[in-house]
């Protein structure tokens, strides 16, 4: 896989036959021959731009790493670090209600809810559940609609088909919330913005989730159909301790827990090629990986406008921070190295040689080789 000048037919090729699609939501909507169907991109018909935004947005085409973290972060990329970082802290909402609801500190929730309320933003673009829980793109404009969006669905969300349909016209100051895969294509929009819809310069706010991995939703909805009665669900979780359980609470049956080995098959394949645990690409990371206490966020302030709405925020009230421990922070720091060493590795295996890393360009052999050797 090579080159930038590319078109659907090469990301049918080289991304969604070769199991490479992450589900980010970046190539449809702009086109009229790619969709989503059952939860996964299909290409409609033969388009023959050889010159074209699926390609050029999608985080599974080369991507120049180093590249990206200079024109996204302002710092040169260092594969060995967890992105940029200027603080991480365990962080969470003062809000209780928000607590609550939201996944794990409400910390996404809160700080957008405030983003919105202070307006240095005037919508976020996010992921909402349907009925069945189900992941969706959504633009929510009040912090009551975001509070509607809280709580992780672990299923791909494709977020980024709603930013591609906000016309390019439209001057609303944005932020956007997704996973590393997602930061990724937004940082190639960023690069060359879209021609049709989505317009990367009004996006003020970058708020990345870690992600250990995303499911499909073909392979998970008929498993979760069989357990429960979908439209009852309130929430999904994947507790740190014992890890070996994915739960699902339902209004009736409260908690359902099941065998983590049992959801296994329905993780895309896809991510087992990502590199990207902490979503580094945005200005501020959130998750629970590495915070001491349930109900806490780990968060990783990456720029100085993440830096300055976690200021206020703190000052407004809106969140409460406690110092991350040494121990914890190297080990979120270890785990981000191994999700690399494994990307690299599965990517070499991919290809058959340390030469071709698929999608990965721009770091130096000897590093890679370094990251390899064990
Ligand atoms: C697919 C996935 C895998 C994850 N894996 C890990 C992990 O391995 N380790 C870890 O520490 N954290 C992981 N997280 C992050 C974690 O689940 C929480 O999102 C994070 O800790 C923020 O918590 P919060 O309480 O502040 O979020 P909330 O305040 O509840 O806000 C959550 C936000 O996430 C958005 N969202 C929900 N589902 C999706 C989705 N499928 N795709 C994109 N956006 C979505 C919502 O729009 C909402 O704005 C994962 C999240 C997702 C979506
Ligand atoms: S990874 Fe994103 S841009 Fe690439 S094919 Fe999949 S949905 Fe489209
Ligand atoms: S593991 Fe990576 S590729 Fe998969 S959903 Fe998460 S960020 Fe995207």
């Amino acid at each position: 896989m090579s080159g930038t000048k590319r078109g659907s037919r090469n990301l049918l090729e080289d991304v969604l036959k070769a199991g490479l699609c992450t589900g980010c939501g970046a190539c449809v909507t702009g086109c009229p021959y790619m969709a989503i169907h059952e939860g996964r991109i299909v290409v409609l018909d033969r388009c023959t731009i050889e010159d074209g935004d699926c390609w050029r947005h999608c985080p599974r085409t080369p991507t120049d790493v180093s590249g990206f973290s200079e024109k996204t972060q302002g710092v040169p990329f260092d594969f060995l670090e967890p992105g940029a970082i200027i603080a991480v802290e365990m962080v969470r909402s003062v809000d209780a209600a928000v607590r609550e609801k939201g996944q794990d500190g409400g910390v996404v929730t809160a700080l957008l809810a405030f983003a919105l309320d202070e307006g240095m933003i005037d919508s976020v673009v996010c992921s909402k559940k349907d009925a069945g829980g189900a992941p969706h793109g959504f633009v929510a404009r009040t912090a009551r609609e975001l509070l509607e969006c809280a709580g992780s669905s672990y299923e791909a969300a494709f977020t980024l088909e709603a930013f591609r349909k906000i016309p390019a016209g439209n001057a609303d100051r944005l932020a956007v919330v997704g996973v590393g895969c997602q930061m990724e294509a937004l940082a190639k929009m960023k690069a060359a913005a879209p021609v049709n819809g989505g317009n990367p310069q009004n996006v003020q706010l970058t708020v990345g989730l870690f992600c250990g991995w995303a499911l499909r939703s073909d392979i998970f909805r008929p498993l979760l159909e069989e357990i429960c009665d979908t439209s009852r669900i309130v929430k999904f979780d994947i507790p740190h301790s014992p890890g070996t359980s994915f739960d699902v609470y339902t209004k009736d049956a409260g908690k359902i827990s099941i065998p983590l080995d049992d959801i296994r098959p329905a993780i895309n394949p896809a991510c087992q090629y990502c590199w990207d645990m902490t979503a580094e690409f945005a200005d501020i990371s959130a998750g629970s990986a590495g915070s001491s206490f349930h109900g806490w966020n780990t968060v990783i302030t990456r720029t100085p406008r993440g830096a300055g709405l976690m200021k206020r925020a703190v000052a407004a009230g809106i969140i409460e921070i406690q110092p991350l421990p040494e121990s914890r922070m190297t080990k979120l720091k270890a785990s981000a190295l191994n999700r690399k060493k494994n990307a690299l590795r599965n990517l070499a295996r991919k290809s058959g040689t340390r030469e071709d890393l698929g999608y990965i360009s721009g770091l130096p052999a000897g590093l890679v080789d370094a990251l390899l050797k064990d």
